[in-house]
């Protein structure tokens, strides 16, 4: 491995701080060793906080990345020196560059409403139509679910998108993440959703000022009480120490 991740703590959760997060798990796809990455972003934290069997999947993940404007700013307050990594941009970049392998790497997406994980992968197959990425809505019966495994066995992709939200996703990955243990495993939340164009990002000034949550909470007025731990993290984290 080139690059040693430094390893800081964010309410007593891991953040692992490296320059080139892609190229990190490029390195362990070709090496077939496999990751769970984690995108720690402020609600995930305060969740951990009252979920312990969260926190240690997350304590247990190979990489857990500062996907949120909160960890970013408080990782700063306490003299770190970094940059926000977008879970979305970070699954883009693996995106583009499993792209490049073609079928030697497929990919996929598990997911979204029915349709959304198709769309999304439409999409990508477009702008890159050597990408070999196979497809499941998120909403499976117990049944479908247990064909469904055993197909991504099967498959054994390079890559595999999680898009079932927080924290279902992280607690689906450490379930089933040793059908395939050679891939890289990565909780995207509603990237999917996004890709599909059923949702959108936050303008880039909005993004670029840390008020992503705000955009957030316009689009999905539903989300307040949730988004209530935004405040909740800054006092725990800034003034409780
Ligand atoms: N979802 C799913 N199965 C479920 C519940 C949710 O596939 O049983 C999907 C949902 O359709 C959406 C995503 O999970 O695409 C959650 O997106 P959200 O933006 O809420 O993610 P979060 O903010 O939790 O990261």
């Amino acid at each position: 491995m080139s690059e040693t991740p430094g390893i800081f703590p964010v309410l007593g959760l891991p953040v692992h701080l490296l320059e080139d997060y892609a190229g990190w798990l490029w390195e362990r796809l070709q090496e077939q060793i496999g990751a769970h990455v984690v995108t720690l972003n402020a609600e995930m934290a305060m969740q951990a906080e009252r979920d312990r069997s969260l926190a240690s999947i997350i304590h247990q993940a190979e990489l857990v990345i500062p996907d949120g404007s909160g960890v970013v700013l408080y990782l700063r307050f306490q003299g770190k020196r970094l940059q926000r990594c977008p879970g979305i941009e970070l699954a883009e970049s693996m995106l583009r560059q499993a792209g490049k392998l073609g079928k030697s790497c497929p990919v996929f997406f598990f997911g979204g409403a029915p349709g959304v994980a198709e769309t999304a992968a439409a999409a990508w197959q477009e702008k890159m139509p050597s990408l070999a990425i196979a497809t499941q809505h998120g909403y499976l019966s117990p049944e479908t679910e247990l064909q469904f495994l055993e197909s991504l066995k099967n498959l054994q992709p390079g890559l595999i998108l999680v898009g079932l939200g927080v924290p279902r996703q992280e607690f689906w990955i450490a379930k089933h993440r040793a059908l395939c243990p050679q891939a890289i495993w990565i909780g995207v939340g509603g990237s999917l959703d996004i890709w599909a164009g059923v949702k959108s990002r936050a303008p880039g000034w909005l993004r670029n000022n840390h008020l992503e949550w705000l955009y957030r909470l316009y689009k999905e007025p539903w989300r307040w009480r949730r988004m209530l731990a935004l405040p909740q993290f800054a006092w725990k984290a800034f003034y409780k120490g």
